[in-house]
């Protein structure tokens, strides 16, 4: 076929066709630097294509204190290494650090602090995040703090004269608010330039938001979800561009060592291959189904920060490059409906967890967010109606066939 005749028969895009419409451009070489980056075959005697899986725990000096980059594997490790070079790229950063979890992550970040200093954390972040600070970080002498960072005033009125760290996630789990990076981190930065911002990047990727790029200092992820994407890892990263915070940050990887097992290592770097490709089919196939969802009589209201109807669509639109899989929605009726309903998905597994290629459904007052005082769960609107999905990759129709049939059981037609 004919250049000509291709591009003839190339349908043309109406604006709105395309669900990235109005949203960032996506980062340029992305798909080749994940492919590439970290990963060059000269780095190996063999000339691996692939990076070979280190398992070896010491290397050999040949003399003391004379080796070749590599001492013990929990300072330095050759398979870390390649996803940490990987990771850093596709952030836009200097450097990047790889932990045995989300939370180990969030652990070594909050070693930045001592006694007396103090955090102010979004209000609404991960369970793990807010249990983390507040049943055994502020046991510390860390003062820990809470604010609602959706608005730039209540973050700029939390901050103290002791205040080293801000702590924010974007968008939130699981009622999808959505902070605005670059007024934050502005406003906290001419505050005080010292003051470390950190942005939990889980939901988003590397894909679709680069928060250093926005003016946080450290980006951070739990690569368990999206990063590895495989639903077979858990894994933290940290992202940096500070020279001052890497070093202090790499001392810590070490000294604290919550490392990742060079296997694990290993497949989150493979699971970055195809992080665009993924990333893009998420949009595509949550985007049907909040659409779907929307327009459905048996649903209350739908929260996905790619419809126009999210509060914060334009904040996303402004830094985002697309969105993620997760939607929350409330069904119509009682917590039984939502029991009956989550009973009755097929393809959706109701399970905690996201950022996978299957898809998951969850109930958030009774799963993931059982923890949160119920006080605080109706503030939040983590009501018993309450649902969460994590679309994956599947077909579309069969996604949105699944989600058709269980509303059928939930609310069967009279
Ligand atoms: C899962 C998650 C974490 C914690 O990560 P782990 O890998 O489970 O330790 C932190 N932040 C967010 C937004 C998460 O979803």
């Amino acid at each position: 076929m004919s250049l000509a005749h291709m591009a003839s028969t190339n349908k043309q895009r109406e604006p709105g066709d395309d669900v990235f419409d109005g949203f960032q451009t996506r980062y340029k070489s992305f798909a080749t630097e994940a492919i590439h980056v970290g990963q060059e075959p000269e780095q190996w005697k063999s000339m691996a294509v692939v990076p070979p899986i280190s398992l070896s725990t010491t290397f050999k000096q040949s003399s003391p204190g004379n080796h070749a980059g590599f001492e013990y594997s929990r300072s330095g490790n050759p398979t870390r290494n390649c996803l940490e070079n990987a990771v850093a790229a596709l952030d836009g950063a200097k450097h990047c650090l790889a932990l045995a979890s989300g939370l180990a992550a969030t652990l070594t970040i909050t070693h930045l602090l001592k006694a007396g200093d103090g955090i102010v954390c979004m209000d609404d972040v991960y369970g793990g995040t807010n249990r983390y600070f507040q049943k055994i970080v502020s046991q510390l002498g860390v003062d820990v703090s809470f604010a609602d960072c959706t608005k730039v005033d209540i973050l700029q009125a939390a901050l103290k004269p002791n205040t080293k760290l801000v702590w924010i996630e974007t968008p939130t789990n699981p009622t999808m608010k959505v902070v605005d990076i670059k007024a934050c981190a502005d406003m906290v930065h001419k505050q005080n330039k010292d003051i470390v911002v950190v942005v939990d990047n889980t939901f988003m990727s590397a894909y679709f938001q680069r928060p250093l790029a926005l003016g946080a200092d450290i980006c951070m992820y739990s690569a368990t979800k999206y990063m590895n994407g495989h639903s077979d890892v858990v894994m933290g990263l940290v992202s940096v561009n500070r020279e001052d915070l890497y070093e202090r940050l790499k001392f810590l990887q070490n000294a604290l060592g919550a490392v990742p097992s060079p296997f694990d290592c290993f497949l989150c770097n493979r699971g970055l291959k195809t992080l665009h490709l993924r990333m893009e089919r998420h949009f595509t196939n949550a985007m049907a189904a909040a659409k779907f969802l929307e327009g459905d009589c048996r649903v209350d209201r739908v929260i996905f920060p790619g419809l126009p109807s999210h509060p914060q669509y334009e904040i996303m639109r402004k830094q985002c490059t697309g969105c993620p899989g997760m939607i929350a929605f409330y069904i119509k009726g009682e917590l039984e409906h939502a029991t009956v309903f989550l009973s009755s998905l097929k393809l959706f597994a109701v399970a905690e967890s996201l950022g996978g290629y299957e898809s998951l459904a969850e109930h958030p007052a009774i799963m993931t967010h059982a923890s949160v005082p119920e006080r605080e769960r109706v503030v939040l609107g983590i009501s018993d109606t309450l649902i969460r999905l994590s679309v994956g990759l599947e077909d579309e129709s069969d996604i949105i066939g699944d989600l058709d049939q269980a509303l059928n059981a939930a609310h069967p037609k009279k």
